[in-house]
């Protein structure tokens, strides 16, 4: 099998050599020539209905844009998938894989299982009702019991956003039976781990985070076989969250360098976890590739590594929590993560701010999002803020 450093660098650029360019091209129209009524209409036809363009060409780029659906064959072929289709953003994607599952379900069951935690967006989604679904929150080993008839979809993280709390996927897509399981895949990346072998139908990734990996493009993707692509173009064709092809020709540039990405923030926040355990100022740690955060042993067996972000409680609760964000000078304070600069933010005044007060995280929490810097350098910006904070 190729290697997926290799895949990586060449995965949605097969046809660049016959188009005589060797950077991806950038497609921007919106609409396009049509050969005649007739053969227009089928190809318009064929994609509003979640299928391919025909010789009747592109039509619309709400519909088809070659340099998304570039991107789209790049991170399916990672992610080891049949397909992959993209969104605007993250929300979009986890969005429209609702409305799939909704359509898709032999009696248009409109019950979701998610389990908890999960990013505060995703959570608050479908705590909200908006979507006209009902959610059932639950832990992992609850999911058997919690599949009712109706049930379309079963909703899952790991690691999850903010705790990195790890999930086995393959226990749940047991546990979930004929209903499909859906796992946000963003802090792993296909680089660590490959949920649609262990069975998930469906493997979404804010592409906001590692996959552009610069923080400066938005996007979402959900890698999948054939029958669900089609279920999510036909959402994506009339919901319109289409991903820009700036956007996608960003993402899709990113993959390029994603493993190597991966590997290198992945050393630095071991030194940094490693660090922060031995800290007097820190109260527990939370990192896949600390033991006790890996009670099941995912690592290795699920997980190829433990991945870039980790989070911590600050000992003096959220009056030292703020007084880190800030004092540190290398680390950013700001929401988002996977991007080659370090980040750190406090989940329960922000990114988990809408989530029920039960399934909010601690007040005294932060989460790292760890760049390409020297972890000593990051550790030396952490022990000043932590002293600041004391
Ligand atoms: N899933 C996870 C795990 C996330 O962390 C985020 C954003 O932080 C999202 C989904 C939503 O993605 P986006 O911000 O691209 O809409």
């Amino acid at each position: 099998m190729t290697s997926l450093d290799t895949l990586a660098v060449h995965a949605g650029r097969g046809d660049l050599s016959a188009l005589g360019v060797h950077a991806l091209p950038l497609d921007f129209s919106t609409t396009n020539p049509l050969p005649s009524i007739g053969l227009g209409g089928d190809s318009y036809e064929s994609m509003a209905t979640g299928g391919h363009p025909t010789e009747g060409g592109l039509v619309y780029q709400r519909l088809w844009n070659p340099t998304v659906a570039r991107f789209e064959e790049g991170l399916a072929t990672l992610e080891r998938t049949e397909a992959a289709v993209a969104f605007s953003t993250g929300m979009a994607s986890i969005t429209a894989s609702v409305l799939a599952a909704v359509a898709e379900h032999s009696g248009s069951g409109r019950h979701v299982i998610a389990v908890r935690p999960l990013y505060g967006g995703t959570d608050h989604l479908l705590a909200s009702g908006t979507l006209g679904v009902e959610t059932t929150f639950c832990a992992a080993d609850e999911v058997a019991a919690h599949v009712r008839a109706d049930t379309c979809l079963v909703v899952l993280e790991t690691p999850a956003n903010p705790t990195l709390k790890l999930v086995d996927i393959a226990a749940v897509v047991g546990a979930a039976g004929a209903v499909p399981v859906l796992v946000d895949n963003t802090f792993a990346t296909p680089v660590l781990q490959n949920p649609a072998e262990l069975g998930a139908a469906l493997v979404l990734h804010s592409a906001t985070k590692y996959i552009g990996g610069h923080g400066d493009a938005m996007g979402g993707i959900v890698a999948c076989d054939e029958r669900w692509a089609g279920a999510l173009r036909r959402v994506r064709a009339v919901t319109g969250a289409l991903l820009h092809p700036m956007g996608a020709y960003l993402l899709h540039r990113g993959l390029a360098t994603l493993p190597l990405r991966m590997r290198a923030q992945q050393e630095g926040a071991s030194k940094l976890a490693t660090w922060l355990v031995e800290h007097p100022g820190v109260g527990d740690v939370f990192y896949p590739g600390l033991p006790e955060c890996d009670p099941l042993q995912l690592v290795g067996r699920q997980l190829r590594g433990p991945g870039a972000v980790l989070a911590f409680r600050v000992e003096g609760g959220y009056a030292a929590a703020t007084r880190v964000t800030e004092a540190v000078a290398l680390f950013t304070h700001a929401v988002s993560l996977g991007g080659v600069d370090s980040l750190i933010q406090h989940p329960a005044a922000l990114t988990h701010r809408p989530v029920a007060s039960e399934a909010k995280p601690h007040d005294d929490l932060l989460r790292l999002s760890i760049g390409l810097e020297d972890a000593e350098d990051l550790c030396a910006d952490l022990a000043q803020a932590l002293a600041a904070a004391r």
